[in-house]
């Protein structure tokens, strides 16, 4: 068959996705209306069930996955996941929509309930509208279009609510990566509708070490600060070796990787906080030499870079300030580390979205990567699937803000982007109604 009926096809799929506009909207509503607040993990269960029980009735098999005994799973707060599987009639690959359901607090700043999904000038306000419950219910209106088709795709279609993202994923995301759920060929293809705006491709993430550097002093009286030694005064020194020597070396570096904003293109390291001395007592501080000063880092790594190498470079600054100031004492501890991932921007995944993009929004998409993480990591690394990606319809920017929002008209864009991905995944680019073999 031709490229025109295949054209005729994709212009029928685009059709029922706005025809279901409306109801892409109520879905999105109904997702931000769960409090799903992470910390603590609220109404999970809730959240999983809703999107388990719509997808049943689509002829999805639906599995719960708990993930006990993860960080702050508890009675109260289960840590529950939702797998929604629909195999078609003949074999063939596996693409799989992967969200998160979990969302930051609401924090200050709000000028409405940030739980009441609100809908005002073609726009949908709330808490994960745009980080990333608009993606997912784009993600779950492009399978139900794909299905409703009647065209007779091979191979299965994959939808998964997952928790804990905000947090590390390791109650979801990285629980089931470590229980094959992510593993080739249970599933072939992954996109993330994480906020990276709807005409960009986002193909990986740079890498995270945090780490908590403690300086050792010696109490004494603030009066005679002579007779004691002041850790407060060690962790300037080490402040100040990062300003001349450790920042200039990081701003120098540039990556490959074409990560946004650009400023994110070098080595960063960021002062999450800094306490030291003795803790006030009723307001009073204590009159004494601090013995110990605590500075958390945040250092974002690039992919040309090795966790250890970033390690070492601290440490031997460190080292370097214990042979050359006089009782200079330090401890390291690793907080949190993340590698930084990347995909094949020519790997199936990437192109197919990227050509879906241009159909449906007639310009070049950009290819990006992401200043943070986010769970492709896990299925990167933990669950050895290298073809995955970001694609979502929120603004990058909007994400974890007071007043978060997701246009309406990049859900409906982003949805036919998914539902043209999937299918070419599927069956491959030109092949469309009747399509009933996988590619060879
Ligand atoms: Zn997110």
């Amino acid at each position: 068959m031709g490229t025109s009926m295949s054209s005729d096809t994709t212009e029928a799929l685009f059709k029922t996705i706005d025809e279901r506009r409306d109801e892409l909207v109520e879905l999105t509503r109904a997702l931000i209306r769960f409090p799903t607040v992470n910390p603590p993990g609220e109404g999970y269960l809730a959240c999983a069930e809703f999107i388990g029980q719509r997808l049943r009735t689509r002829g999805f098999a639906v599995d719960y996955v708990h993930a006990a005994g993860t960080p702050g799973d508890s009675e109260r707060y289960p840590r529950i996941n939702v797998i929604a599987r629909r195999a078609g009639p003949a074999a063939g690959p596996c693409v799989h929509f992967n969200s998160h359901i979990d969302v930051v607090q609401a924090g200050g700043g709000w000028t409405m309930d940030p739980f009441a999904a609100v809908v005002k000038q073609g726009r949908v306000y709330g808490r994960g509208a745009c980080d990333m419950k608009g993606g997912l219910a784009a993600s779950i209106i492009a399978v139900e279009a794909l299905v409703d088709s009647g065209a007779k795709l091979p191979g299965t279609l994959e939808i998964s609510g997952t928790v804990d993202e905000e947090s590390g994923g390791y109650g979801g995301v990285h629980y089931l990566a470590e229980r094959g759920w992510f593993t080739p060929p249970r599933v072939d293809h992954v996109i993330i509708p994480e906020p990276l705006n709807v005409d960009r491709v986002c193909i990986g993430h740079r890498g995270v070490w945090w780490a908590e550097i403690e300086t050792y002093g010696r109490v004494a009286h603030g009066s005679m600060p002579f007779l004691g030694d002041c850790a407060v005064r060690h962790m300037h020194a080490v402040l100040d070796r990062f300003e001349r020597d450790l920042y200039p070396k990081l701003a120098a570096r540039r990556t490959d990787m074409p990560v946004v904003p650009s400023g994110a293109r070098h080595s960063t390291l960021n002062i999450n906080s800094i306490h030291g001395g003795q803790q006030e007592t009723a307001g009073y501080p204590a009159p004494l030499v601090a013995d110990s000063c605590r500075m958390v880092i945040d250092r974002r790594l690039l992919i040309e870079e090795s966790l250890d190498g970033v390690k070492r470079e601290v440490r031997d600054l460190l080292d370097r300030l214990a042979e050359e100031r006089a009782g200079f004492r330090y401890g390291i501890r690793d907080i949190f580390e993340v590698r930084p991932t990347l995909a094949d921007r020519d790997g199936p995944v990437a192109r197919s979205t990227a050509a879906a993009i241009h159909r449906v929004l007639g310009r070049q998409p950009e290819f990006i990567c992401s200043p943070g993480t986010y769970d492709q990591k896990h299925i990167d690394r933990v669950g050895k699937l290298r073809d995955c990606i970001a694609y979502g319809p929120g603004i990058l920017d909007l994400a974890h803000q007071p007043d978060e929002y997701v246009l309406i008209e990049d859900m409906v864009n982003a949805a036919k982007v998914m539902a043209l991905a999937a299918r070419s995944l599927l069956c491959g680019p030109f092949i469309a109604e009747g399509c009933s073999a996988p590619r060879p």
